[in-house]
């Protein structure tokens, strides 16, 4: 079939920063602009021993991200995405291959290298790891009390961050009285409190209801823009992806099979396990066809199954009605929907059509210019052929 033509639980989080002299000397690259490459990854592996033999938990992996973006990294469980996230702030370290911020080489750092990098570096997690004794003053202000912050300062600074996560009413309340998402928005206040220049996410909305996802993921894509903060996020939800991140990078074992803009790799996946992980996405055929579905008719008269895709390569404001109507007359839309990615229009539909007029289509070569250029992107695809009932 499918014949085509043309074309979890986190193990911890950052160690409080250790109270610092003032005289420390920080290391301080300088500051480069919006766009420049922020976080390099060159060549990065980790293994771990496992009872079962050496878990390759990243290989040779090497990717940027610019400053102000916001990265995405999907991947099936155990594809070593939280390993990953967790050497950008030096939580783990690589046993081969350089990781830098600005430029600073992260493998570099001594000790009170690690903690300026734990500073510039925000993380927040799955399961908000907040302090359950502690009200939420207490709970964003923790960071700067260790780092010997005097209180009027730290005061000010935790009043700020809940006004920007739109939790000033709740400063002297203890998390137990918080919803998931308000939880959240604690710990992405405690995550800014030393106003750090990237932000990593560890499934950050997968604990939460679909409209508290919707208004976290507005609350990142708003910080992130008004604090030119970088972004750098893991999720298993590719609806999560779709809706706030830029850029997206694939990981299957350890590799990265895949990486590119979050509308390219979409709406055309290459590798086998981008497409895996993009499954539940596409537009499914409808349960009632999908059981008529055969790989060829025989002989027999009936309807041949095209999907429509269209990655927002060629026409990035939508489909064209007319394009469609070179598929004739006889042709009948059944199923399917457009999407906006970025301003690319993408998404699928199913076409059915009488195999007499498909033949003809196939041979004067209709799509040939028309869909078919594997780089134009839209493609079709005859998914299979529908006998027509006696
Ligand atoms: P993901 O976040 O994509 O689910 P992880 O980065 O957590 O993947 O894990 C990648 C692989 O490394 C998995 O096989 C996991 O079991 C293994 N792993 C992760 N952390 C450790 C550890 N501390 N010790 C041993 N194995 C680990
Ligand atoms: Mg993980």
């Amino acid at each position: 079939m499918a014949a085509l033509i043309g074309a979890g639980a986190e193990a911890g989080q950052p160690t409080p920063a250790a109270p610092v002299a003032s005289a420390t000397p920080l290391p301080s690259p300088a500051a480069t602009a919006a766009g420049d490459v922020h976080l390099s990854f060159s060549k990065v592996s980790k293994q771990y021993p496992a009872p079962s033999g050496i878990v390759h938990a990243l290989r040779e992996v090497s990717f940027t991200v610019a400053r102000g973006e916001i990265f995405g990294i999907i991947g099936r469980s155990g594809a070593g995405k939280s390993t990953l996230l967790r050497t950008i702030n030096a939580l783990e370290l690589p046993d081969a291959g350089g990781i830098a911020i600005d430029g600073l080489q992260v493998g570099g750092l001594d000790e009170d290298g690690l903690v300026h990098l734990r500073r510039r570096v925000g993380m927040i997690f799955q399961h908000f790891n907040l302090l359950s004794a502690k009200t939420v003053r207490d709970n964003v202000g923790l960071p700067l009390r260790v780092a010997g912050v005097k209180p009027d300062v730290v005061r000010r600074r935790v009043d700020a961050l809940l006004e920007l996560v739109g939790l000033s009413d709740k400063a002297e309340v203890y998390p137990a009285k918080l919803s998931g998402g308000q939880k959240q928005r604690v710990g992405i206040a405690r995550a800014l409190v030393h106003d750090p220049e990237i932000l990593l996410c560890d499934e950050a909305t997968s604990a939460l209801d679909p409209e508290s996802t919707q208004a976290i993921l507005a609350l990142l894509r708003d910080i992130s823009s008004k604090m030119d903060l970088t972004v750098v996020l893991i999720t298993h939800d590719m609806a999560v992806i779709r809706e706030i991140c830029d850029r997206v990078l694939v990981l299957d074992h350890g590799q990265v099979v895949e990486q590119g803009e979050v509308w390219r790799v979409f709406g055309d996946p290459q590798a086998p396990a981008t497409r895996a992980l993009l499954r539940p996405l596409q537009h499914g055929l409808p349960a009632d066809l999908a059981a008529q579905l055969v790989d060829d008719l025989d002989g027999r008269p009936g309807n041949a199954l095209l999907s429509l895709r269209f990655n927002g390569a060629a026409q990035p404001q939508g489909v064209s009605l007319q394009q469609l109507a070179l598929l004739g007359p006889d042709a009948t839309l059944i199923h399917g929907g457009l999407d906006r990615i970025r301003g690319h229009a993408q998404g699928s539909l199913l076409v059915s059509l009488p195999i007499a007029s498909w033949q003809s289509i196939k041979t004067n070569g209709v799509f040939g210019q028309n869909f078919g250029q594997k780089h134009g992107a839209d493609f079709i695809e005859v998914l299979g052929y529908v006998p027509a009932t006696a």
